[in-house]
């Protein structure tokens, strides 16, 4: 993908990009933690039932996260970055924060950030890599006494600031995807919206993505190892 100065980059980032630092995608055969299925811990009705059994899953994922390194996909997109600064906007699906460690800037996780906390009262995020476990470890909003959660987008939720996305989405001259599987809305949606606009569209990950049809470009292959190319 040959980029010139005039150009601007909208990345979205999914799974596959993390599961190549080893990180667990939670979806598809095989999704299960700890015998649950991830619709049945990543729910507000799973949260209203059993916040201890929604902090111990969240906890494994702070664990696994922080142990995690980013990967050559990550660094690549944070070396484009470095070259078209304002140029560039990444959008991804995932919770980790493997793209800011690869020195992403201008980074907006739809779905939330597995080290940020809020209360259900007060609803200010702030950050947190605590571990809580237990039901007496579980964390209170130091101001109200109210329950903290993960500031994560369940199913069933809104994804956070959809209209700041849409915003940069309709600025750009080209859409680069990678890693997600094209099933989950709305991301899945933004390759029809760049379509409709002309805006050049790229994936990039080891399988078709089931909206494959949509894209101009598809480059089959680990992102690892087709994005330090491609960049
Ligand atoms: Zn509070």
């Amino acid at each position: 993908m040959i980029l010139t100065p005039h150009d601007r980059l909208f990345v979205l980032t999914g799974a596959g990009i993390s599961a190549e630092s080893g990180l667990a995608t939670f979806r598809g055969s095989g999704g299960l933690w700890n015998g649950y299925r991830v619709d049945q811990v990543a729910t507000p009705e799973a949260w209203h039932a059993d916040p201890e059994l929604v902090w111990r899953f969240y906890s494994m994922r702070r664990r696994d996260a922080l142990a995690a390194q980013p990967n050559a996909a990550h660094l690549a997109l944070a070396k484009i970055e470095h070259k078209l600064a304002n140029n560039f906007y990444l959008c991804t699906q995932n919770v980790d924060d493997l793209h800011e460690r690869a020195g992403s800037l201008r980074v907006h996780h739809m779905h939330g950030s597995v080290f940020q906390s809020r209360c259900v009262q007060c609803r200010v995020p702030f950050p947190d890599q605590g571990v809580y476990e237990t039901a007496a470890e579980l964390p209170m909003c130091p101001e109200c006494g109210e329950a903290v959660r993960p500031h994560i987008v369940w199913f069933g939720e809104i994804p956070l600031d959809m209209d700041g996305i849409y915003r940069e989405l309709e600025q750009a001259t080209r859409l680069l995807v990678v890693g997600t599987s094209g099933s989950v809305y709305p991301a899945a949606g933004f390759v029809h919206v760049a379509s409709q606009r002309g805006i050049h569209t790229v994936y990039v990950g080891p399988e078709e993505p089931s909206n494959a049809d949509a894209f101009d470009e598809i480059i089959l292959g680990p992102a690892t190892t087709v994005l330090p190319g491609l960049l």
